[in-house]
């Protein structure tokens, strides 16, 4: 039987970050569509064209685009694959197209995690948020810094700010969250399996609160 969890929150809520420390702990499958596109558009791939100025306006990619790289991702994995998505669905239609994919499957959402932060922290984390060229290990210039600035402390590569990173670009993506994603709380509340997360918090602690929904308690806490 395959089983999924949703990470769902807006641009800066820490999604990706939170997800690499629920992947350390379980056995879910990390699947982030924004890193799939990125990967789309550096490898030159036509979804990757496709999706690319939507990208950098801040604004959704349509749902085709959408569904045809996560159907194509959920097509490798086997039947009882235990998944993770992260920045999915994004829409009505998307959540739709998913619970689809889960009945085919005999499959079910466990949980739909909300990260919930404050706007001011969320501006405050894009805008400050530093990425590697070579292994995508994230920083930010000010809570995370790398030990060299500008040098990643993991490979040596180069830090980089996301084009959908600069101040304009993520006013948007909080706008575009705003109209389009929040309908998905609702769907997924009146469904009885969405959990609210402060992710406020330091990150060990939002990642424990994760965990002791998803039954792995952290020791020490
Ligand atoms: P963030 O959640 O911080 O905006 P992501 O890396 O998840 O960052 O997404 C970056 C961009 O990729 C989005 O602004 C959007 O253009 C596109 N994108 C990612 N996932 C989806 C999705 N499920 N539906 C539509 N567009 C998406
Ligand atoms: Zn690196």
């Amino acid at each position: 039987m395959m089983q999924a969890i949703v990470l769902l929150g807006a641009p800066g809520a820490g999604k990706g970050t939170i997800a690499e420390g629920i992947k350390a702990a379980t056995a879910f499958v990390h699947v982030s569509t924004g890193d799939m596109l990125r990967a789309a558009v550096k490898a030159g791939r036509p979804v990757g064209l496709e999706a690319k100025s939507y990208m950098e306006k801040g604004e959704l990619v349509p749902d085709a685009v959408i569904v045809k790289i996560v159907t194509e991702r959920l097509d490798q994995g086997g039947p009882d694959a235990q998944y993770m998505f992260d920045g999915f669905p994004r829409t009505l239609e998307q959540a739709r197209m998913l619970d689809e994919v889960l009945v085919e499957h005999r499959g079910r959402i466990e949980h739909v995690f909300l990260l919930d932060v404050a706007r001011d922290v969320l501006v405050d984390r894009l805008a400050g948020r530093r990425v590697c060229r070579s292994c995508g290990a994230v920083y930010h210039v000010r809570n995370i810094p790398p030990k060299k600035a500008g040098v990643c402390d993991a490979c040596g590569g180069a830090l980089y700010q996301r084009p959908d990173d600069t101040e304009e670009t993520v006013l948007n993506r909080l706008e575009v969250f705003k109209r389009q994603t929040q309908s998905l709380i609702e769907y997924y509340e009146r469904r009885g399996v969405l959990a609210r997360i402060n992710a406020g918090q330091k990150r060990e602690v939002t990642q424990a609160d994760i965990l002791a929904i998803l039954g792995k308690p952290t020791v020490g806490r």
